[in-house]
């Protein structure tokens, strides 16, 4: 991929950022109210940067961007593809001359089953030092009962410093939420994320 392939039009961009089969592709459809992108059988798959054009959702245009999913089993390479493209994306769009892109921010997506996992952390900081107007969401929050919910969502908070925006493209809950949260990360005073205390 190069700043070539990505849209030139000035619509806003956030990237989605998470571990292979974090449910980013379904969060992608169920923005999308349309199956527009590919759920994949098999976590990994993904390798390339995929960019959806969202209009109708917000009161303006932006994109999607799917940066690939990190951390599936393989370890080591998966983390590195993932880094090596996200470098390329945010090298490309963050990091350039103003009128080379329009703002962009991101969305960090973790498992609401598994919080703070060292990967989901190290992605965190990353994005926590790159300072751009990023949230994190927890997804598949269906998969917790009513009973779980609380303490699962105490443990997020604290692991990742602050609110996460609790999600289910399964059952759709928490989406009108994430377009709010779009459309603030979008606006003029976006949220950011905190730098974790060095530990
Ligand atoms: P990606 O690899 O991050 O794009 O993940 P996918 O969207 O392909 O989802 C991975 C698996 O998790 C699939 O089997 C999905 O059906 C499932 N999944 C995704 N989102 C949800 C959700 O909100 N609830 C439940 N129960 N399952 C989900």
């Amino acid at each position: 991929m190069s700043a070539a392939d990505l849209p030139r039009d000035g619509a806003p961009e956030i990237a989605l950022v998470g571990r292979s089969n974090v449910g980013k592709s379904s969060l992608i459809n169920a923005l999308a109210g349309d199956v527009v992108a590919r759920t994949s059988a098999t976590p990994g798959k993904t390798r390339l940067i995929n960019v959806y054009r969202m209009s109708g959702g917000l009161d303006r245009p932006f994109y999607l961007v799917d940066l690939p999913g990190y951390g599936y089993a393989r370890g080591a390479r998966s983390a590195e593809s993932f880094q090596a493209l996200a470098d390329v994306y945010v090298g490309a769009r963050w990091n350039a001359d103003a009128d080379a892109g329009p703002a962009t921010g991101a969305l960090l997506l973790v498992d609401a089953r598994h919080p703070g996992l060292d990967n989901d952390l190290a992605a965190y900081d990353w994005l926590a030092r790159l300072a751009r107007p990023s949230a994190v969401v927890a997804t598949k929050m269906d998969k917790l009962t009513r009973a779980e919910r609380p303490r699962a969502t105490r443990t997020l908070d604290t692991a990742f410093n602050g609110t996460v925006l609790p999600v289910s493209a399964a059952t759709g809950e928490g989406l009108k939420e994430l377009w709010k949260l779009i459309d603030r990360l979008l606006s003029k005073h976006p949220p950011r994320l905190k730098p974790r205390p060095a530990s």
